[in-house]
């Protein structure tokens, strides 16, 4: 595998092979290319670069370690090791880009963030590094979202942003994105968006990867230290795809290294019971990028469906859709029940409550033990599941719970 498949990608109009693109409006196009200036020049300044290291260093916790699952591993007979994205600060990897989108923010000497949240992970996590960093956030959120997740509602205003209720459609992610775009071009001298994936036009999915690659760089040091050797498998789950780009960065150059990317199959394969993109979805445009897309049969876009709200869009990252396309990472999927018996398992075998999310990556985990004895495997646990005991129980009680 040659070294192209990280460091020369995207094209300069930000195409991986066919997918990503700028699908947008004039005006939009110019301010985007001066956000890819300004995120080209600051990626290699040394102040910006030492600056974001320190608050990983000592705000977020990282270096994450790598953690050998000793109980799970002897139970299905492989060596399972997991990058425990869960322990960051704000419980997932999605305070890494929201931390570095904060900083390019300011350094471009913005006033404030604009975001969109789905769940409302990538809203918290925004909330905090915009506060922690002085500045204004503006959250779009759907009504229906807004509703059905309080908990993150209340913890993004304790934290000081703006949680704006988007009423139109279906009222949840796809019609946020879209009027925080709407809102963006109005206040694009003052500030930044700040995109919750390795989704959207150019240059968000290379802003969102760039700041996620340090999970990918730690795992590998860290597992050498570990095992001596690269894993045999390395799995992650993929919503938009930011968690496993990060950490499949460190290894996609390793020919030996298998890599799967886990997708949420919902409750089955028709459309609109899954949000499993790369598996089931056709080449389309949402959010102003190219990529593998669930269309209804009239090629209007679907909607997405799976019991974790993180992997609930109906696109993918392009470079996902690219990897796919040129068969270095395998796309596989893992329904709602096998990601709730995954939660459970990993809790009681190693006391960790992953999020649902996670739950996914673990569950292909196990299932790739069972067929494949003795391998050494490398799974992200990109985020904790305190967000999802509520829910589980209310929804998939246990008997014996
Ligand atoms: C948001 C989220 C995801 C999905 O997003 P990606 O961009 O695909 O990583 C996965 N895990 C957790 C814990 C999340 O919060």
């Amino acid at each position: 595998m040659n070294k192209t498949l990280i460091n020369t990608l995207p094209t300069k109009e930000g195409f991986f092979g066919s997918y990503g693109g700028q699908y947008i409006t004039a005006d939009l196009k110019e301010e985007f290319d001066k956000i890819t200036d300004e995120f080209l020049k600051l990626k290699e300044d040394k102040n910006f670069n030492d600056e974001l290291s320190y608050l990983l260093k000592h705000y977020c916790g990282r270096p994450t370690p790598v953690y050998f699952a000793k109980n799970l591993s002897k139970k299905y007979g492989c060596e399972i090791y997991f990058k425990r994205e869960d322990l960051n600060h704000t419980g997932a990897h999605k305070i890494n880009h929201c931390l570095g989108e904060a900083l390019l923010a300011k350094k471009m000497g913005k006033q404030k963030v604009i975001a969109e949240t789905g769940a409302g992970q990538h809203g918290v996590a925004m909330a905090t590094a915009a506060t922690l960093l002085g500045l204004e956030c503006d959250i779009y959120m759907g009504e229906v979202d807004i509703q059905k997740e309080k908990p993150n509602v209340d913890k993004m205003k304790i934290l000081g942003a703006n949680v704006i209720s988007v009423k139109s459609g279906s009222m949840t992610l796809k019609e946020a994105v879209d009027e925080a775009f709407g809102a963006y071009l109005k206040e694009y001298k003052t500030a930044l968006y700040a995109i919750g994936s390795i989704v959207g036009p150019h240059p968000f999915p290379v802003i969102v990867e760039h700041f996620q690659t340090i999970v990918g760089i730690e795992a590998k040091k860290q597992f050498f230290e570990l095992t001596n050797s690269t894993p045999d498998a390395l799995i992650a789950c993929v919503g938009g795809g930011s968690n496993a780009i990060g950490i499949f960065n460190g290894f996609l150059n390793e020919e030996n290294v298998k890599i799967f990317g886990v997708e949420p199959l919902g409750k089955g394969s028709k459309i609109g019971q899954n949000a499993a993109s790369l598996t089931y979805g056709k080449e389309g445009i949402i959010h102003g990028a190219k990529c593998l897309l669930l269309q209804n049969d009239d090629g209007t876009i679907a909607p997405a469906y799976s019991v974790a709200s993180g992997l609930d869009y109906p696109g993918s990252g392009p470079k996902h859709c690219y990897l796919k396309e040129i068969k270095r990472v395998e796309y596989k999927t893992v329904d709602d029940i096998e990601a709730i018996d995954a939660f459970y398992e990993l809790s009681k075998t190693e006391g960790i409550i992953p999020a649902l999310e996670s739950a996914h990556a673990v569950a292909f985990a196990i299932k790739y033990s069972k067929e494949n004895k003795n391998k050494k495997i490398l799974v992200n646990l990109s985020g904790r599941g305190d967000k999802d005991v509520e829910f589980v129980l209310k929804n998939y009680k246990k008997a014996d719970i």
